[in-house]
């Protein structure tokens, strides 16, 4: 069934479900069924915020920078103010009590609520860092009041010197804990196998240097949905491609250099330096923290031929093994792989703990795949296993590499100079046929953590969401709302 598939799906709640691809002209429709993934979130929507009467609040104190006032009041087409759907609230023995409506409730404990004030006092409204001394609040601290305004809740605390808290609703209803409501979706992960080659995400090197920085956005995002992207049009020299590069973040140094430059010379000992073909993989299995994402760019192939770059889904693969072999998937997600390198006399690479990373990474919090590391060639020894696992293991590697080496999962594609691909080296393998003649390749590494960063503000920028969007306009301090659901 999955084998007619071109591309899955991944919504929020972690189903595969049948829908139209709404990216380019991939509209297809999987023919896969719905699958349960490891949690299910709930769908409950939060009530509309009516924008309301204009608040008493005002920011004021420490931080010499100030907080435009609150929207002045609404009103709708009849000239009423609508207030009906403010949420209530009311001070319980430990907590304030919200309720969203008549059968939702969020219950805040005080202690919480005043270490999270984000009055200028309380927290730095340029540096978005607290100021507050948690340890000063007492541990029994109480409101005297709270106030259901039109934008949040008003909360007034008991002091010699009256201090008055303001929390707006959405990020109350975002940041709920007891109990823990619907979030809205991550960005939906589209996966995909072979048939990819027919429409494959691309953007041209004209939209990404824009200054507007919309098409570094699309870049980024075909990025964080498909895990790969392309970039077309970009001048075949080192230099354009450095600087594409640089429009994501800070290159990442390693071994191999800062932005590399490189053909079959074997000037590095690793079998990128070769001629030989590799295998679908992810590159720095080794590092305690891989690579976040890979740019490369083929600069020339003369003399000679072959040389085809190999893309796999890692994350489609995964979740074909979990629908086939949930027993094997379940040795991968769990089973800890070393790794080294070790071909450079002046460097031996092995990730902290030495034991290594599994195959499949799981977020913590919510169970979902977050990180494929595969590099058969850099496993170190598995001396971690239980001997009553070791037949089970090497059965459920085989199982993942044949699954990998599928006509099904891998997308061939002959580069050229002037199309350059960048790759979430956490989720999609790379590979290349073995090849023939001169072959020059140019690239570089981005670390992870500058990647999200540059997505979260291009983000907040063109695709806010619902938080950003109802405290920005009077929350903003250089730009970023004091309530972005980062902080
Ligand atoms: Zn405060």
């Amino acid at each position: 069934m999955w084998r007619s598939t071109s591309c899955l799906r991944l919504s929020a709640a972690g189903k595969r479900t049948t829908t139209t691809i709404s990216e380019g002209s991939l509209a297809r429709r999987s023919k896969i069924e719905h699958w349960s993934h490891s949690r299910a979130i709930s769908t409950t929507s939060a009530p509309e915020v009516v924008r309301g009467h204009a608040s008493s609040r005002q920011a004021s104190g420490a931080a010499a920078v100030k907080l435009k006032p609150l929207p002045s009041g609404t009103s709708d087409q009849h000239g009423a103010v609508a207030r009906t759907d403010v949420p209530t609230s009311r001070i319980d023995d430990r907590k304030v009590v919200v309720g969203w409506d008549t059968q939702t409730w969020s219950r805040y404990h005080h202690i919480w609520l005043r270490d999270h004030c984000r009055c200028p006092q309380c927290f730095h409204p340029v540096t978005k860092q607290r100021l507050v001394n948690t340890f000063e609040i007492p541990f029994d601290v109480k409101p005297v009041a709270v106030e259901s305004k039109p934008e949040g809740l008003e909360v007034t605390w008991p002091s010699s010197q009256p201090h008055t808290s303001f929390y707006p609703w959405s990020w109350l209803r975002r940041n709920s804990y007891d109990p823990p409501l619907a979030r809205p979706p991550p960005v939906e992960k589209i996966l995909w196998g072979t048939k990819i080659l027919q429409d494959p995400p691309t953007v041209t090197y004209e939209q990404v240097m824009a200054e507007d920085e919309r098409g570094l956005f699309k870049w980024l995002s075909n990025v964080d949905k498909f895990g790969f992207c392309f970039v077309s049009g970009v001048p075949p020299t080192p230099e354009a491609t450095e600087e594409l590069s640089r429009r994501i973040g800070f290159i990442r140094e390693t071994q191999y250099g800062t932005f590399w430059d490189f053909t079959s010379d074997l000037a590095k000992g690793d079998t990128a330096y070769t001629t030989l073909a590799l295998g679908a993989h992810t590159d720095t299995t080794y590092y305690t923290d891989p690579c976040g994402l890979q740019l490369f760019h083929l600069l020339e192939h003369t003399g000679g031929s072959g040389g085809a770059t190999l893309l796999v889904d890692g994350f489609y693969v995964a979740s074909i093994l979990k629908e086939l072999h949930p027993t094997a998937y379940d040795l991968l997600a769990g089973v800890r792989v070393p790794s080294h390198a070790a071909g450079e006399p002046s460097a031996l690479y092995t990730p902290t703990p030495r034991s290594g990373y599994p195959i499949l990474r799981h977020s913590h919090s919510d169970g979902e795949l977050t990180q494929v590391r595969w590099n058969n060639d850099d496993r170190s020894v598995m001396s971690n296993l239980e001997p009553s696992m070791v037949e089970e293991w090497y059965d459920a590697i085989r199982k993942w590499h044949k699954l990998l080496t599928s006509a099904d999962s891998e997308y061939w594609i002959q580069l050229s100079p002037g199309t350059a691909v960048v790759v979430d080296n956490h989720r999609v393998l790379h590979g290349r046929s073995a090849f023939t003649g001169k072959r020059r390749m140019c690239g570089a590494y981005i670390g992870v953590d500058e990647y999200r960063s540059k997505l979260a503000v291009l983000s907040e920028k063109f695709a806010p969401d619902d938080v950003v969007r109802d405290t920005s306009a009077y929350a903003s301090v250089n730009g970023r709302s004091l309530w972005n659901p980062a902080l």
